[in-house]
């Protein structure tokens, strides 16, 4: 880190947005713990009802961690891998927080976990096909890590930023990975500047981990790669806000980064790119940050695919009854109804909370708070008067496009008024293409 950075501090590219408490000290000392598959596992036989598979296991055969039990169908979907070995006991569907029903494998664990033979080698022209194989995705929009790249070169996009930024609170997998791997992500940020042709290469993480970012400083020592410490005021995370900031440039409403040449790629994508080319090994885990009240050892997980919220609660014991939880961040995570969904493998947090975040929704009193910190400028109070309305115009078309789901006016609305959720709904029904088809792009 140079010492002009010290002197500045980290950029900040975007008005609005909020420093927001981070509850991040219960997990983001702990090294990541394996969490053993011991009973039943409820695999998906596909990531996403958009992407199709053959599933390739029937119920009385063996599997192997690490075999395929799916073929991808298709180019814009990818293989589902066993994370254990062990037996195919049942063929049926399980429940996951963002797409509903799914078809599943149920796998009853051996208690060997033996990996499946290692018999591929890669190259820089099987790079993009290795991905598919081996299930690598982008989290947020869900979509293949492939699909993600071909977007890319497509539109011949001239930078990449590669982005650690976990602004929500309580979230740390990116953090916890960086912290045991990052040598590892740099050489597959590399690889995968060198498949994009791209000019410039940015690795984005959060300023407030200057240990953090002095290491992968070091690291990058030497390579082509520019790494960017960021103030992390909510919601830095978002990719065209990190676009702003880093490249300032302006994506157009209901735009992705590939509108203005650059792409954004996760780090989880990273890190199971990373494993998928350097080790021949599939998408069979996600790292998970599993906190909250209610949690006993709160802390990040490597959880196998198919392992139930019941399951993982059981495995990091609870101090008292959970009555609310949420898959993934509190300000964009899904408030769980099921303790059977699954882990799947864009989950990125697990929160079980003691209490329940109570909404008693009153009119708006007009406290400016939800303007003042939209980080796009849009008017929420605003937008969600359409409620009722029949039509928009572009205008206001135009706005609802720009939001970025971040949930920050809900969040701040002291009539905890559900806006951010009513404007979503409000953009689905006026725009007829989504603004957020590959908002990760
Ligand atoms: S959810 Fe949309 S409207 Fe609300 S603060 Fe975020 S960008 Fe602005
Ligand atoms: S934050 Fe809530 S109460 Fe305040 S202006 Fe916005 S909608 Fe109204």
């Amino acid at each position: 880190m140079s010492l002009l950075l010290n002197l500045l501090g980290p950029r900040e590219g975007f008005e609005g947005g909020l420093f927001l408490p981070d509850f991040k000290q219960a997990t983001s000392r702990r090294p990541i713990e394996n969490v053993v598959a011991r009973d039943p596992l409820r695999v998906p036989l596909q990531v996403s009802r958009t992407m199709p598979t053959k599933p390739e296991v029937a119920v009385g055969d063996s599997v192997l961690r690490g075999q395929r039990i799916a073929a991808l169908v298709g180019t814009a979907s990818v293989s589902v891998h066993a994370p254990t070995s062990g037996r195919v006991v049942e063929i049926d569907r399980v429940w996951t927080a963002r797409e509903g029903f799914l078809p599943c494998a149920v796998i009853e664990p051996d208690g060997r976990d033996t990996a499946a033979p290692c018999n591929r080698t890669w190259s820089e022209e099987s790079m993009v096909l290795q991905l598919a194989e081996h299930g690598v995705i982008v989290p947020a929009p869900l979509m293949p890590a492939h699909e993600l790249i071909r977007q890319a070169t497509q539109a011949g996009v001239t930078d990449l930023i590669v982005s650690a930024m976990e602004t929500e609170p309580y979230l740390t997998s990116d953090l916890r990975t960086l912290v045991e791997q990052h040598g590892r992500f740099l050489d597959m940020t590399g690889e995968l500047a060198d498949a994009l042709g791209v000019h410039h290469v940015y690795f984005a993480l959060p300023y407030r981990h200057r240990r953090v970012v002095k290491r992968v400083c070091a690291e990058a020592a030497g390579r082509h790669i520019e790494i960017s410490p960021l103030s992390d005021r909510y919601p830095q995370c978002q990719p065209n806000l990190l676009v702003k900031t880093i490249l300032d440039r302006e994506v157009p409403p209901g735009g992705t980064p590939l509108d203005v040449e650059a792409v954004v790629v996760p780090l989880t994508t990273i890190r199971m790119a990373a494993d998928a080319v350097f080790s021949d090994r599939p998408v069979t885990h996600a790292i998970v940050t599993v906190a909250g009240d209610a949690v006993e050892h709160a802390g990040t997980y490597r959880v196998p695919i198919g392992t139930s919220v019941r399951q993982l609660a059981d495995r990091v014991g609870l101090l008292a009854p959970v009555r609310q939880a949420v898959w993934g961040g509190p300000l964009t995570g899904i408030a769980l109804t099921r303790d059977e969904t699954v882990i799947s493998a864009d989950t990125a947090a697990i929160l079980l909370f003691s209490q329940v975040h109570a909404t008693n929704p009153v009119p708006c009193i007009r406290c400016g708070w939800c303007v003042e910190d939209c980080p796009v400028g849009l008017d929420p109070a605003a937008l969600v008067q359409l409620e009722p309305a029949s039509s928009a115009d572009e205008q206001t078309k135009a706005h609802l496009k720009t939001c970025l789901d971040c949930g920050l006016c809900s969040y701040v609305c002291p009539a905890t008024l559900p806006l951010a959720a009513t404007i979503h709904r409000a953009r689905e029904r006026f725009c007829t293409t989504s603004s957020h088809s590959s908002g990760g792009a």
